[in-house]
């Protein structure tokens, strides 16, 4: 069996610059030594989304019991709901020799980079922003007001990219996949 590094990889990027379907790709593409963690959030699921594999979704309640029960490896609040990394999961996948990538916006990912600076990151930009705004408008599973909420996040978001090991442009999806398996490549192999 092929021998690598355990890594945290952060992958971050506003709201419709697509993040998912770069992973969706990805994912089939790479051995199974990454794993995709599943994040816990408020948000109501979207046509076709799956409790246990697109999110755990939970009640504002039971996420507040799991700030508590200190269970989040990092949360943010983000267009008014919450959204949280599971800190046992991820600290088990890496014990086990399993890199871990974390999908999150830039404040939780700006939490995992203050606790775990081994993390390798990575930012996703649109080719500019008027395509972001055309992305998030034709996905057509978000009202107005959360459009403009996103849309105002991901100004925010692109002015934080230096901050980022690696900053992918997602022009092409094919090409964002091959850059994104070439990053994980190389920071995985021993
Ligand atoms: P969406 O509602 O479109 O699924 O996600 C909204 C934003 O929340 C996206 O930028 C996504 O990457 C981010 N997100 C998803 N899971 C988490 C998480 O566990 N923590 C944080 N901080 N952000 C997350």
């Amino acid at each position: 069996m092929k021998k690598n590094k355990a890594k945290l990889i952060i992958f971050t990027g506003p709201s419709g610059v697509g993040k998912g379907t770069i992973l969706a790709d990805f994912f089939t593409k790479v051995d199974n030594n990454i794993i995709y963690s599943i994040s816990n959030t408020t948000r109501k699921p979207r046509d076709g989304e799956i409790n246990g594999m697109h999110y755990f979704f939970v009640s504002k309640e039971e996420f507040e019991k799991m700030i508590k029960e200190d269970c989040f490896l990092e949360y943010a609040c983000y267009s008014d709901n919450y959204y949280g990394t599971n800190k046992k999961f991820v600290e088990e996948k890496i014990k086990e020799g399993k890199s871990v990538l974390l999908e999150i916006e830039l404040q939780g990912a700006l939490q995992v980079m203050e606790k775990c600076p081994d993390a390798v990151t990575i930012f996703i930009t649109p080719p500019n922003f008027v395509e972001l705004e055309k992305r998030l408008r034709g996905r057509d599973s978000e009202d107005e007001k959360t459009i403009l909420k996103r849309l105002e996040a991901a100004k925010v978001e692109l002015t934080n990219a230096s901050k980022f090991h690696y900053t992918i442009v997602n022009d092409k999806v094919d090409k964002a996949v091959e850059e994104l398996i070439g990053i994980y490549n190389k920071e995985t192999s021993l």
